[in-house]
């Protein structure tokens, strides 16, 4: 692709606000550098909480206002070795904190099928560059499903790795625990050759695992008869539309027809995971957003007392979803309740972790919906905190086991929106998701 043709694309799809910042003198620039290598021309949109040097780095947030990063982060490194485009910056929610792209402080990105809906979020900017053809590849940021869910919403692959897999360093940390870069695209392989990219260790990074990267991109074919995939009964009981089931149950139809095993398992902590995730990520989230001060970053609110300046700055600065979360999250941490609801929630995470190690024993993989329903109209759920956060109900526990896990197309609902199917494998085995992901994309159903 030439700069004028990314420029045309980006241009035509400006009214669905994916992105945030384009710099058509440093695109130029890495054309002409004409790096050899697997992603050689390969334009890849980079979620705007990820660090690029030289570029403005907002994480759609006004107390980022004027900040421009001082160093390129290692996976966008690695992109550029491999010869990979970095195209711009994508539009999100402030500080990857929520699940529809509309809490941001550039305004709400729309959905590339129907514009009228969410794009979905957090990771909502990049998600719609990659389903409108803007550009192949994109980054997100998925810590509890901000990537597979605005892949569902658009009709796109959305891949979260093991944690421990991809680098974070120059990610802006939102929870640490849970936080992993993740890779949005229109085909499984386009995944496949991003991750042996960007994955691997990392000395920047001591969460990153010395493992070997698997060349998954030359290996995706398999039998679907060596596959014994299980569906935990939790993700198929109430709050599940008929539509989504419908199609949900007609691939997996179509895969025990192709050869492959399908079972139930039982993941018995699954009620619990929505509230550890908000106990976990918003304490995680209060301790981490507290470098944001008028000092080190971004915007200042001027006052002649130290504190003012903090209190104004920080005041001016967040949005509201922010500042919820830091308030939940300072009180989860609190002396007096850190017991009742930080420390519990750690100990229901351990069950809910031992939950997939027993599933595990007796299935390859899990297949689930990867949300309940399709996406939900813009505006209807602004002013209803929770019922946001339960869109995540089928994708935070994933981040909490530190599994790896993918949303792949699975066809569509009535309402003519996109249906994602998720497929959850043990960590550090990202080659059976890409497997089976691969049959799932050949499959009629
Ligand atoms: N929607 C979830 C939240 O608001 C997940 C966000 C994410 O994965 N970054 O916290």
């Amino acid at each position: 692709m030439t700069l004028a043709e990314f420029i045309e694309r980006v241009d035509r799809t400006k009214p669905l606000n994916a992105f945030i910042s384009t710099d058509p003198v440093d695109i130029q620039k890495q054309i002409d550098d004409k790096i050899e290598g697997p992603l050689a021309g390969t334009f890849v949109a980079i979620k705007d909480n990820i660090s690029v040097l030289g570029q403005p780095l907002t994480c759609a947030s006004h107390i980022l206002e004027g900040y421009t990063a001082l160093y390129d982060a290692t996976v966008i490194k690695k992109l550029k070795a491999a010869g990979a485009i970095i195209a711009g910056k994508t539009n999100m929610d402030e500080f990857a904190m929520g699940s529809s792209s509309e809490h941001g402080c550039f305004g709400a990105v729309k959905n590339a099928i129907n514009p009228e809906y969410v794009a979905g979020g957090s990771s909502g900017g990049s998600a719609v560059a990659v389903a409108t053809g803007v550009v192949d590849v994109a980054l997100g940021s998925d810590t509890g499903g901000s990537v597979r869910q605005p892949a569902c919403y658009n009709g796109i692959v959305g891949f979260k790795p093991t944690y421990g897999r991809v680098s974070r360093y120059g990610l802006v940390a939102f929870a640490s625990s849970l936080d992993q870069i993740g890779i949005f695209s229109r085909t499984v392989k386009a995944c496949a050759e991003t991750l042996e990219v960007i994955a691997g260790e990392d000395r920047h990074d001591a969460t990153t695992v010395d493992a070997i990267v698997p060349a998954y991109s030359k290996n995706l074919e398999s039998d679907p008869h060596d596959w014994k995939i299980g569906l935990p009964v939790e993700y198929f009981t109430e709050g599940l539309s008929d539509a989504v089931k419908r199609v949900i149950d007609s691939k997996v139809k179509a895969l025990e027809t192709a050869g492959a095993e399908i079972v139930s398992v039982s993941l018995p902590h699954t009620e619990y995971a929505i509230g550890i995730y908000y106990i976990i990520a918003s304490a995680e989230a209060s301790s981490n957003l507290a470098r944001y001060d008028g000092v080190r970053y971004g915007l200042r609110h001027e006052s002649s007392d130290m504190n003012e300046m903090f209190t104004q700055t920080r005041e001016a600065g967040f949005g509201s979803e922010v500042k919820r979360r830091i308030m939940l999250g300072t009180y989860v941490l609190s002396s007096g309740y850190y017991g009742a609801y930080y420390d519990k929630a750690q100990r229901v995470r351990r069950l809910l972790r031992q939950d997939f190690e027993t599933a595990f024993k007796q299935v390859d993989a899990l297949i689930t919906p990867t949300t309940q329903d399709t996406a939900f109209k813009r505006g209807e759920k602004m002013n209803d905190p929770l019922a946001m956060y339960l869109n995540d109900i089928y994708t935070v526990s994933v981040n909490l086991a530190g599994l790896p896990a993918m949303s792949i197309p699975a066809g569509f609902a009535p309402n003519g929106l996109p249906v994602g199917l998720q497929i959850i494998a043990p960590a550090f085995q990202e080659e059976t998701i890409f497997k089976i992901g691969n049959l799932i994309e050949r499959l009629e159903s």
